[in-house]
């Protein structure tokens, strides 16, 4: 048994605009509840911070990158490929550029494993086969190098019930701060918060339906709620950022958590949905 030793979760930005890890905070959650400790580590790319991430790995039974398709991609490589060369631990990566790449990413002898899709159940079993010594073969998304070749297990099972998955304890292991920005002028502790995943749609740049399967998962109202009242009453939180990928796939459902929670808000909108009726709830 491994739970007393860490996974190591990480996730590198280049980018100007900091979102909280959420892909992270879900894993973290689902860490949790099976038992491993964990640690997110979510930095920008300096080499201040690439070499406490290297440090930071020393202990870890596996480290874990959420990997996307942009300019941090070669540090996201070269710190898998320095941690592998350093302390041969095992690395997980996922992620959108995980999911589109599999055998590509795998190629590369700083990646050990991929998990595609949704991780949140694949790592859990993934870990337990590091744990008992067996090859991973019928985890879900994960795909492995075999002697003879590259294995990729297909992905299976969209998550139904986001709620199992409650993050609102894992802010209490990140540094709010930095995620907290001014917007709308005078408010300067706006939080970009997420209540749902994926989308109904099939947009042709968007990968959304090669990623979910154009399913639309929400977490209920009331959870929503108590997550964000949570956030209010600890953190002070005095406006909120809706980065759902489609916060009014059900228009009542993205209102009723804006007028509930009753704080200064933005979020995105699918052009056809603004009608005037849209507009004017919108408004007040
Ligand atoms: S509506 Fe938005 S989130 Fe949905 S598929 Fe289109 S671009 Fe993607």
């Amino acid at each position: 048994m491994v739970r007393n030793k860490k996974i190591l979760l990480v996730k590198l930005e280049d980018n100007y605009q900091v979102y909280p890890p959420y892909g992270l905070m879900y894993l973290a959650s689902a860490l949790k509840s099976n038992g491993y400790e964990f640690e997110i580590f979510h930095e920008r790319i300096t080499r201040k911070n690439l070499n406490l991430l290297i440090k930071k790995a020393k202990d870890a039974f596996v480290v874990g990158f959420s990997v996307t398709t942009t300019p941090s991609l070669m540090a996201v490589l070269k710190s898998s490929q320095e941690i592998k060369r350093k302390y041969k631990t095992p690395i997980i990566w996922g992620g959108c550029h995980a999911t589109m790449l599999p055998e590509i990413n795998l190629k590369d002898k700083g990646v050990d494993f991929i998990i595609m899709k949704e991780g949140e159940e694949s790592l859990i079993q993934l870990l337990k086969c590091l744990e008992s010594g067996i090859e991973p073969k019928d985890v879900p998304g994960v795909g492995y190098k075999k002697k003879e070749g590259i294995k990729v297990n297909q992905f299976t099972k969209i998550i139904d019930n986001l709620d199992k998955y409650n993050y609102d304890f894992i802010w209490d292991y990140l540094d709010i701060k930095k995620y907290l920005s001014p917007r709308f002028g005078k408010y300067r502790r706006v939080l970009p918060v997420i209540t749902s995943r994926g989308c109904p749609h099939d947009c042709y740049f968007c990968y959304n339906s090669f990623m979910y399967n154009r399913k639309w998962r929400k977490h209920n109202v009331e959870f929503v709620i108590k997550g964000i009242n949570r956030l209010k009453e600890k953190y002070n939180i005095d406006g909120i950022y809706y980065i759902d990928d489609n916060l009014f796939t059900i228009n009542d459902r993205g209102f009723k958590i804006i007028e509930k929670i009753g704080l200064p808000w933005i979020a995105q909108a699918r052009a056809d949905y603004i009608t005037e009726k849209f507009a004017k709830r919108a408004r007040n």
